[in-house]
C-alpha cells in the first residue's frame, strides 16, 4: 500500500487497510481478520456494521439525505428528544465532530459571562485534557504537543490541575472574570485518568456557588462507553453542558452539544450553526445507536464487561512489577506502565488485535460495547501475553 503522495502528513498510519467489519471483527485487503479493541478510537461503540444502524442509513439514503436548518428536520427534532430524554437535560445543537461541539459549547460559555456583563470570559481548562483541534479546542487542550507552532492561542481559558479541587476554589476566590468549567469526566487521550468520585459532585457545588457552567466533554465517556448514558450519571448530577460525538453517530459523524436549564436559552436565532449538522441522514444513524443502546441493554452490559476485564487483567498480570494500574470504568480501560510502550500497538497488530498506547505509558482499550464474554476474555488473553512478552 504504503499511500499515496497527495495525502497531507497529518498521519503516520500502520501498514494496514481494512475494507470490511463485522461486529468486533475488521478484516484487511488481503482478508485477514483482527480483533478491534479501540472501535476506532471510541466511536463504534455497536461494532462495525450493526445492522440497525446499516438499515437506518439505508433507508434514509433511499428517501433523502439533506435539506438545511433552514427548514424543520424531524430526524434531528427526534433525536434531541432522545437524547435529552436519556440525559434528562434539555436542549441541543448538533454539529459534525467532537470539537465542533465543544466550539459551541465555549461559546455558550461566553455568552453566559456577557449576559452578567463580564467582558473578558474565562473558562477553566485542566493540565492533560484533549478537546480537539480547532483553534479554541486545541487552546483548550492541556498538551503542548497539541498547540506548538500554532501560536497565537485563542484568549480566555484558565488552566488548572485535573482532579484539584483546591485550585478550582483558589480560582473561584481570585478571579471575577470565569464563567465556566470544561473538563472530561474520565481523561481519554490524557492516559484514562480517573478523578476521585467525588471530584465532578464538587465541581458542580463550586459551578452553582459562583454561577458558573459546568461543561463536560462527554466525547469520549458519553454514550454507554463507562456503564451509564453519561458518565455525570455515577455522580448523580448534571451538568449544564455535555459535548458528545464520536459513539453517537457509531462511525457517521455527528456531534452534539447538549444544555440544560438556562444554558439552553443561551443560543438565539443567527448566534450559531452549521450546514450539514444535525442533517436526515446522521440524524438516522444516531437515533438507531441510541435505540439499540436501550433494547440491548448496553449501558449494563458495558459496565458488566468492563469488570469482567479488569479483573481478567488483574489476574493474569498480578506477577508483573512493571505494572503501575490497571484502571478505567465500563468499557474505557487503560494499563499503565512504567515505560514508554509506543511499540506495543505493532506488536499487537502482528497478532490481529487492535489496540492504542496513549500519554506515551498507558495500553488504551476501547472495545465496543456488544462483545461477548468470551471476546472479551480473548482481548484479556492476547493483551497480557504482548505486555508480558514486552515487558520481560
Ligand atoms: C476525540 C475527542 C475530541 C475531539 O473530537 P473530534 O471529533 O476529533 O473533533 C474532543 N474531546 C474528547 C474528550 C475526545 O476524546
Amino acid at each position: 500500500m504504503s499511500g499515496s503522495d497527495h495525502l497531507m502528513k497529518t498521519y503516520a498510519p500502520l501498514d494496514v487497510c481494512f475494507d470490511k467489519g463485522e461486529g468486533v471483527y475488521l478484516y484487511d485487503n488481503k482478508g485477514a481478520k483482527y480483533l478491534d479493541a479501540l472501535s476506532g478510537i471510541a466511536v463504534c461503540g455497536l461494532g462495525h456494521a450493526h445492522p440497525t444502524v446499516t438499515r437506518a442509513i439505508q433507508n434514509q439514503a433511499e428517501k433523502l439525505l439533506h435539506t438545511s436548518n433552514l427548514y424543520c428536520i424531524q430526524n434531528q427534532q427526534q433525536l434531541a428528544d432522545r437524547l435529552c430524554n436519556v440525559s434528562k437535560m434539555d436542549r441541543v445543537f448538533f454539529s459534525n465532530s467532537g470539537a465542533e461541539a465543544n466550539e459551541a459549547a465555549i461559546k455558550l460559555a461566553r455568552l453566559h459571562g456577557h449576559n452578567k456583563n463580564i467582558d473578558n470570559p474565562s473558562i477553566i481548562v485542566t493540565e492533560s485534557s484533549f478537546h480537539g483541534r480547532t483553534l479554541a479546542t486545541l487552546t483548550a487542550t492541556g498538551n503542548r504537543k497539541v498547540q506548538a507552532g500554532f501560536e497565537p492561542l485563542v484568549q480566555g481559558f484558565t488552566r488548572a490541575p485535573y482532579n484539584d479541587i483546591e485550585a478550582i476554589k483558589s480560582i473561584a476566590k481570585n478571579s471575577n472574570n470565569t464563567v465556566a468549567i470544561l473538563v472530561e469526566p474520565i481523561q481519554g487521550e490524557g492516559g484514562i485518568r480517573l478523578p476521585d468520585d467525588n471530584y465532578l459532585t464538587e465541581l458542580r457545588a463550586i459551578c452553582d456557588e459562583n454561577d458558573w457552567l459546568l461543561m463536560l466533554d462527554e466525547i469520549q465517556t458519553g454514550m454507554g462507553r463507562t456503564g451509564a448514558w453519561f458518565a455525570f450519571q455515577h455522580n448523580n448530577i448534571i451538568p449544564d453542558v455535555m459535548t458528545l460525538a464520536k459513539g453517537l453517530g457509531n462511525g457517521v459523524p455527528i456531534g452534539a452539544c447538549v444544555a440544560h436549564g438556562k444554558a439552553a436559552e443561551l443560543f438565539q436565532p443567527g448566534n450559531h450553526g452549521s450546514t450539514f449538522g444535525g442533517n436526515p441522514l446522521m440524524c438516522a444513524a444516531a437515533i438507531a445507536v441510541i435505540d439499540t443502546i436501550i433494547e440491548d441493554n448496553l449501558c449494563q452490559r458495558a459496565d458488566q464487561l468492563g469488570k469482567r476485564i479488569r479483573e481478567g487483567f488483574a489476574t493474569q498480570l498480578s506477577e508483573l512489577s512493571a505494572v503501575k494500574s490497571i484502571r478505567g470504568k465500563g468499557l474505557m480501560l487503560g494499563i499503565e506502565l512504567d515505560r514508554d510502550c509506543p511499540e506495543l500497538v505493532g506488536l499487537a497488530l502482528q497478532q490481529n488485535c487492535l489496540i492504542n498506547v496513549t500519554a506515551g505509558n498507558v495500553v488504551r482499550l476501547l472495545p465496543p460495547l456488544i462483545l461477548s464474554d468470551q471476546q472479551a476474555d480473548n482481548i484479556v488473553d492476547i493483551v497480557s501475553k504482548l505486555i508480558i512478552d514486552f515487558c520481560n
